[in-house]
């Protein structure tokens, strides 16, 4: 006998009964939620294993899906694909991400609720490929808007285009995005794509000027050599060869298997043609590009008095004319700092160390003000053009986040401490969400709540952020002391202020026992996903992101268009102290906090199967990392705590109605009835199940899977 449960729509049952529970000593369970033993990690590891040799990348815990990359192309997200996941109840189908894709748009539709699906996981998990895919399915899908069509197309290409500025080779990922990304995606009333948003994140830009061996630059300077016309690269005085530009021959791999330059290049001229860059705007930006890499190719000597002379005048003449400056002015700024003191300017000659120091930092100046550029720019082009029409107040939002996982590595600085920051952050959100939305569904279906116990790591969020005596407080207040402080007087400082958390640690405040493990210029972070040792070499100068004035002076006269609107004038008169990079980026986490928290949320968790980018391989140590790292025990634990599964009546009896004479063939009554009648003749015990208003609740998989092998029998 065979049944298929009947669609019922999005009830926040995710599992497909008929195959998960048959074939689960073979290929798993479809939902972690039916684990027997759902505390234990081994089990845990063993259910993706036995999917993953099978293909099944897509496993979920309730209503959360896990996705291991495969390293391959499955031909799972044909057309066809996207069709079978269209309209149909969660748990009708295996699981798969346009199960969430097609679920999170009809509770957008119905419900006329925003949406955000969350996509989380460390480089080279899939995050990327996973936010594509969700936009590929909604260009497809979903109906045509009736004006501005071409918004679809927008949004489709933005992805090249920021990709090739703000991905790059990296050791863990040939297409590593170097950035967080937030998108959102507005469906008009019926449903059509009309606009989009995107918010970016903390751009790595120190790779602009160095790489480590084996890793490269930003994508698109090997695109521009490789494939510009000739023209464009003799108008830009470039060669073709990377292995001529010191900021990208640090890493010495200017070419990888993987990545094809050429043709990719010509999808980022296409694309930029599609998001609204006129001739003259590629232009522009193209002379940006090439001014980054002849920046990198300016030398300095040292004159009788140690100061720095520019010796290499063809690199001066053409950043002159690339970037619309004055020559002189350039020449002088790069070797020359001004200061301003008791009101009378003063230029104060740079050695040859603080010339690099100044010519990197306006080299990672220009490049991240431009990209921040060509997002303000992709969103003018992304916007509503409905903006005025009645239509535009009743569009919902799909928000898209493709952000960077937890970075644990043998070196960690201020950027695994900022990115590690921001997991801690959205770690908090998911938990305080999803014990938000399982507490809501109790009481909506009037059962009794029972608390779960989890960590709340809200007591390491304000360790990094509180007012005054956070970290990021701390951190700021050291910038503030220019000369005085160092980075170590700034752990001195975080040592005195916060000693006795118990999240904390330094060589100072550690125990015999573990002071070995920690050097002298350390701290330690006991985060929800484990321990992390920072170095705070390079806290200070990071954190204050200076740029001497007289670059910026120079930056400001510039005439390239794009360049004028990434300096402004307004900076150099602008007394009070720009915003320090962490504060900032607290400030713009905050902000993504509350736009997230206002949308109904999903989530996918993406986890990288090996480090060797091989289709296959399940390295286990790994994967329970990474599981660690996402918290997806913890998840787990919370969806189970009460029940480990629930079923609208209608579907359970549906299912199970064969199994009890009372209710075979049909049953007249309430489906609530039928089902009480049904597990009352199955020998439920009263422990075992609670009935809510439209669901029933089982404690156990085990009285679920006894249930369904009967049907087998
Ligand atoms: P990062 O944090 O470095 O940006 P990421 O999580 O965004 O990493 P992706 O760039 O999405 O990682 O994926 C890395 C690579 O893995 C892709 O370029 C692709 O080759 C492969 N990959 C990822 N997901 C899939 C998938 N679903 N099917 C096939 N291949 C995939
Ligand atoms: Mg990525």
């Amino acid at each position: 006998m065979r049944y298929r449960a009947s669609a019922l729509g999005s009830d926040g049952v995710r599992v497909t009964m008929e195959s998960a529970l048959t074939a689960r000593d073979r290929v798993g369970v479809q939902d972690f939620v039916l684990l027997e033993n759902f505390t234990s990690e081994a089990a845990f590891i063993e259910n993706l294993r036995r999917r993953f040799r099978e293909n099944l990348i897509y496993t979920y815990i309730g209503p959360v899906l896990v996705s291991v990359n495969p390293y391959r192309d499955l031909q799972i997200y044909s057309r066809q694909h996207m069709e079978r996941y269209r309209g149909v109840s969660f748990y009708e189908v295996p699981p798969h991400l346009f199960a969430v894709a097609d679920t999170v748009y009809r509770a957008l539709r119905t419900e006329r609720r925003d949406q955000a699906v969350m996509i989380s996981g460390e480089s080279g998990a899939g995050k990327t490929e996973a936010t594509k895919r969700l936009l590929q399915f909604y260009a497809e899908t979903c109906p045509a808007p009736e004006r501005g069509g071409a918004v679809r197309d927008r949004l489709l290409q933005s992805n090249p285009v920021l990709e090739a500025f703000g991905n790059a080779k990296t050791l863990r990922n040939d297409n590593s995005s170097r950035f967080g990304k937030y998108m959102d995606v507005q469906f008009d009333f019926k449903g059509a794509p009309v606009g989009g948003h995107i918010l970016s994140y903390l751009l790595e830009k120190s790779r602009v000027v160095h790489q480590n061996h084996g890793e490269r630059n930003f994508h698109v300077f090997y695109q521009l050599l490789e494939g510009g016309e000739e023209e464009t690269l003799r108008r830009l005085g470039l060669e073709r060869n990377p292995q001529s530009y010191l900021y990208l021959v640090k890493g010495q791999c200017a070419k990888v298997s993987s990545i094809n330059d050429k043709s990719d290049w010509k999808v980022v001229r296409k694309a930029l043609t599609v998001i609204d860059f006129t001739e003259d705007e590629v232009e522009d930006l193209l002379s940006i590009v090439a001014s980054v890499l002849h920046l990198g190719n300016i030398h300095f000597a040292a004159d009788e008095e140690s100061n720095a002379q520019v010796t290499t005048e063809n690199q001066l003449k053409y950043l002159t004319r690339l970037l619309s400056v004055e020559g002189s002015t350039l020449r002088e700024a790069l070797t020359h700092r001004k200061i301003i003191a008791k009101g009378e300017e003063l230029l104060s000659p740079l050695n040859l160390e603080q010339a690099a120091y100044a010519r990197d930092a306006l080299a990672k100046a220009v490049y991240s003000r431009t990209f921040t550029w060509l997002v303000g720019k992709i969103n003018r082009s992304l916007a509503s053009k409905d903006a005025e029409s009645p239509s535009w107040r009743s569009t919902t939002v799909l928000g898209l986040l493709d952000i960077y996982g937890f970075e644990v590595f043998q070196h960690n600085s201020f950027e695994q401490f900022c990115i590690n920051y921001c997991n801690e952050k959205l770690q908090q959100l998911f938990i305080e969400l999803t014990l938000k939305s399982e507490q809501e569904e109790y009481e909506a279906e009037g059962i009794a709540w029972e608390p779960v116990q989890y960590f709340n790591n809200k007591i390491i969020c304000d360790l990094v952020e509180e007012k005054f005596k956070g970290i990021i407080s701390i951190l700021d207040e050291e910038c503030l002391r220019p000369g005085e402080a160092t980075d170590l007087t700034f752990l001195e400082k975080l040592e005195d202020t916060v000693k006795h958390h118990p999240h904390f640690l330094t060589h100072k405040l550690a125990d015999q026992r573990t002071r070995k493990s920690l050097g002298r210029g350390e701290f330690r972070l006991l985060h929800y996903a484990g321990e992390v040792t920072y170095s705070v070499t390079g806290f200070l100068d990071k954190n204050n992101d200076l740029l001497f004035r007289n670059l910026k002076e120079t930056m400001c006269s510039s005439k390239n268009p794009i360049m004028s609107q990434c300096f402004d004038r307004n900076e150099l008169s602008d007394k009070k102290r720009p915003e320090t990079v962490a504060t900032q980026f607290k400030m713009s986490l905050l902000q993504l906090v509350e736009i997230l928290q206002s949308k109904e949320p999903a989530y996918v968790r993406c986890i990288k199967p090996n480090d060797a980018k091989q289709p296959g391989r399940f390295d286990e140590v790994l994967i329970r990392h990474q599981v660690k790292y996402l918290g997806l025990m913890e998840n787990l634990r919370v969806r189970r705590a009460g029940f480990a599964y629930r079923r609208k009546y209608e579907a359970f009896l549906q299912r199970y109605k064969s199994l009890c004479p009372e209710t075979w063939p049909t049953w007249a009554g309430r489906p609530q009835d039928g089902v009480a009648v049904l597990v009352r003749h199955l020998g439920y015990k009263p422990e075992e199940y609670k009935m809510g208003r439209t669901k029933i609740f089982i404690r156990f998989p085990k009285t679920l899977f006894a249930t369904e092998d009967a049907l087998e029998v």
